[in-house]
């Protein structure tokens, strides 16, 4: 099959769909590999190596043009033109958010495939996971470097030194981006705190870290004490499909100690946090009562070249499986089947159908 990777055009998009070591993998396996030039620059691959790894570099047009068009982000309105009836689009599209792109994507006829409704029979989503773990690790990481004096912090160092006690991390939702914003607060020698309404969770957080994280329920009562003595604060909550739940009440920010950092990481579904609004990486954070919030909703796109790794390892066994079967792949795979959101001009998803009154 020819496969297509258009640059991403999306402000301050800088992953890309494929790796050289994908496109080897998929050259190898006879098909053939369109890459947009410069499309790998921002995630600080070049052209020369996807050449070397066996792509051919193409226009925009031509990487369009391909039979399955793999990209990371979903169609901007200038792409629309791109949409055909014979193409397999898969991407992240959260159509769902989207009316615009829905439209034109039923209107061409294209087959599109969202990379988040790929979904386990466990009810996983494969390929949102690796986003979820790089901003988790990130949380940790900008929470630390906000609670720096000059970033009008409360300056204090999360891990302490040794006479000082380290700072208070403190996260709502002990799941993936939880657990990993965790692993980097207890690495830098943080005081932990994983607040979360499952049992299982916090007996499995109780477990890989040995007791070192203190585990709460998630009851009024428990968030109100812990939100008083965090350093840092970090949301990180899911309801699958709905608005996160706002566990932090706005007259529980000025609790907070002066200086002491908010990252809702949830903000991308309304974020946990009443006080939280979305903001970008050319302006992060905000100031509230004294408390500093970081809102940004595409906290991967900081580190593209992790994140581009850390994505395409996952997409690529779909990737596979599409090159080689076509559309067949959908009814081939069961996780690939939610994965389906438009086909030959109809709606085959239900939360887009319902988010808009649309039949699906
Ligand atoms: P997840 O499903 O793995 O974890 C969510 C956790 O929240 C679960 O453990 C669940 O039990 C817990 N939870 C649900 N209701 C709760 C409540 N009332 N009190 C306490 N805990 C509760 O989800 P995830 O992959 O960790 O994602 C978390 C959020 O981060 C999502 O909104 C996701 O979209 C978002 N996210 C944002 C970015 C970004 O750049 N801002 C990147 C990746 C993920």
């Amino acid at each position: 099959m020819i496969i297509g990777v258009p640059k991403e055009v999306k402000t301050l998009e800088n992953r890309i769909a494929l790796t050289p070591g994908c496109t080897q993998t998929l050259v190898r396996r006879g098909h053939t590999v369109l890459i947009e030039r410069n499309a790998g620059t921002g995630s600080g691959i070049t052209d020369e190596e996807f050449q070397k790894a066996g792509a051919k570099l193409v226009s925009a047009e031509e990487a369009w043009g391909a039979e399955l068009v793999v990209k990371v982000k979903e169609p901007i309105p200038d792409e629309f033109q791109y949409l055909r009836k014979e193409q397999i689009l898969f991407t992240y599209l959260h159509l769902a958010n989207d009316r615009p792109l829905t439209e034109a994507m039923l209107h061409s006829g294209c087959t599109g495939i969202a990379y988040e409704t790929v979904q386990l029979k466990d009810g996983t989503l494969p390929l949102l996971m690796p986003m979820s773990e790089v901003a988790g690790r990130m949380a940790s990481q900008v929470g630390a470097h906000y609670l720096e004096k000059s970033q009008n912090g409360r300056g204090i160092l999360l891990g302490g030194v040794p006479g000082v006690s380290p700072g208070a991390v403190v996260i709502l939702g002990a799941g993936i981006v939880g657990t990993n914003a965790a692993k980097m607060a207890m690495g830098l020698g943080a005081q932990v705190t994983m607040i979360d309404i499952n049992q299982r969770r916090l007996v499995y957080i109780d477990d890989v870290f040995n007791g070192r994280i203190i585990t709460m329920s998630s009851t009024e009562h428990n968030i109100r004490q812990a939100v008083k003595y965090a350093d840092l604060l970090i949301g990180s909550v899911l309801i699958p499909g709905a608005k996160a739940p706002q566990l932090v009440t706005a007259d529980m920010i000025p609790t907070m100690k002066p200086g002491s950092v908010v990252v809702d990481v949830a903000i991308d579904q309304g974020g946990c946090i009443e006080t939280s609004k979305p903001t970008t990486h050319l302006k992060p954070t905000y100031m509230v009562d004294g408390v500093l919030h970081y809102g940004v909703t595409n906290m991967p796109g900081a580190v593209p070249r992790t994140s581009t790794f850390a994505l395409t390892n996952q997409t690529i066994p779909y990737i596979l499986k599409l090159a080689e079967q076509g559309v067949d792949a959908v009814r081939n795979d069961d996780a690939l089947l939610p994965g389906l959101n438009t086909y030959n001009g109809t709606l085959t998803c239900h939360a887009v159908g319902d988010a808009f009154g649309m039949k699906s």
